[in-house]
């Protein structure tokens, strides 16, 4: 544990359990307000329809055309049917892409958030969006961005398609991993991603051989939620900024890109710092951090290479160069070649350390 620490408090009320999509009316009154714009993916419409039908006249409108990295031509026209909808909140329904259009909104006109997520990104904690122009994806922090109000209902995750399942969730242990060697990092943080650790090598498993075992989706969601919390409180380093090189100039996909780098930058950085990465050791066995996540993400399927994403290796020549562009603090120092070589093995697809 930290000798000394800052613990900021937890802002954002959260609801969790099964069927909690039907305390969505109540929790909008809470937040006292009376219209709000519901948003979703075009995947997702028929769930928002229903969810703003069960609302009745608090619906102000569905919005159901959020995409991926939050480009900013979709953020304007949501924009003006929150506006033409007179609504004063909005209402994300999905995972993570939706949940960055409600924030990109609410940084905007000053809205509340109600946030209902379906997937195990983890945006819905945060005081984090990416936004995308002119192809190029840009990250800020603010108070605004941070959801008021989030509801967990499990049900919601029974229709996760197993792929995404797994990669969310590697996406989810991501945010962990840094959270453990965050220097602003706190004991109620790290009691949270060593819980959360234990419950997705529970879930996972389980999930894979059923989808529909509304237990371990339990489990995940909770799990989830931790890490979330981890990343909406302290910083990360090293591996959210390969997945940002990588999805922001390569435009490989979010989750995927998380789950194949995770076992690589956590075996990097185990280098450095082994005592800090040992939850996950002790969670995912194999003997090492990045050596457990590796084995685990075979166990349960994960996309195994950058290569499989139709990166080329002169692709990682650019990557490891985009990647040491600005300096940000990571608890092992390193330079281009260590990036390389990094990125290399992810591409292989090769076990770790
Ligand atoms: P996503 O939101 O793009 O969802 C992928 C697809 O799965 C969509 O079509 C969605 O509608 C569908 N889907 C989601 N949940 C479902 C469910 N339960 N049943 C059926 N279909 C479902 O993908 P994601 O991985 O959840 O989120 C990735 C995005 O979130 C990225 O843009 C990433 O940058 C962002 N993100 C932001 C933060 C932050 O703090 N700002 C944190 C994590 C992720």
């Amino acid at each position: 544990m930290k000798e000394s620490f800052v613990f900021p408090g937890l802002t954002t009320r959260v609801v969790f359990g099964r069927g909690t999509l039907s305390q969505a009316g109540a929790e909008l009154d809470r937040m006292g307000h009376d219209r709000a714009l519901v948003l979703s993916t075009p995947q997702q419409e028929a769930d928002a329809r229903r969810l703003a039908d069960s609302l009745g006249a608090r619906a102000a409108a569905v919005f159901a055309g959020a995409a991926m990295h939050t480009p900013v031509e979709v953020t304007d026209s949501a924009l003006a049917a929150y506006r033409d909808s007179g609504a004063t909140a909005v209402i994300s329904l999905g995972g993570g892409s939706t949940t960055g259009l409600g924030k990109a909104i609410a940084v905007r006109t000053g809205a509340d958030q109600l946030v209902i997520p379906t997937s195990y990104a983890g945006s819905e904690m945060t005081d984090i969006l990416g936004e995308t122009a002119n192809g190029e994806k840009t990250t800020r922090r603010s108070p605004d961005i941070r959801p008021e109000t989030v509801i967990y209902d499990v049900d919601l995750t029974l229709t996760l398609p197993v792929g995404l399942t797994v990669t969310s969730a590697m996406n989810a242990i991501a945010h962990a991993m840094e959270a453990f060697y965050a220097p602003d990092r706190n004991p109620v943080i790290e009691l949270m991603c060593r819980d959360a650790m234990a419950r997705f090598a529970t879930a996972l498993p389980r999930l894979i051989a059923d989808p529909q075992d509304a237990q371990a989706r339990g489990l995940a969601l909770y799990a989830a939620w931790c890490c979330s919390t981890a990343l909406g409180h302290v910083s990360m380093a090293l591996h959210h900024k390969l997945a940002h090189v990588l999805g922001g100039s390569f435009n490989t996909p979010h989750a995927e890109t998380h789950s194949i780098l995770l076992p690589y930058t956590t075996a990097f950085n185990e280098d450095a710092v082994p005592e800090a990465l040992a939850p996950i050791a002790d969670a995912f066995g194999g003997g090492s951090a990045g050596g457990g996540l590796w084995d685990f993400a075979r166990r349960v399927s994960a996309p195994e290479s950058l290569k499989d994403l139709g990166l080329t290796e002169a692709d990682l020549d650019r990557a490891a160069a985009l990647a040491v562009k600005n300096r940000y603090p990571n608890p092992r120092p390193f330079d281009q070649a260590g990036i390389r070589h990094l990125l290399q093995a992810a591409w292989e697809g090769r076990r770790p350390g």
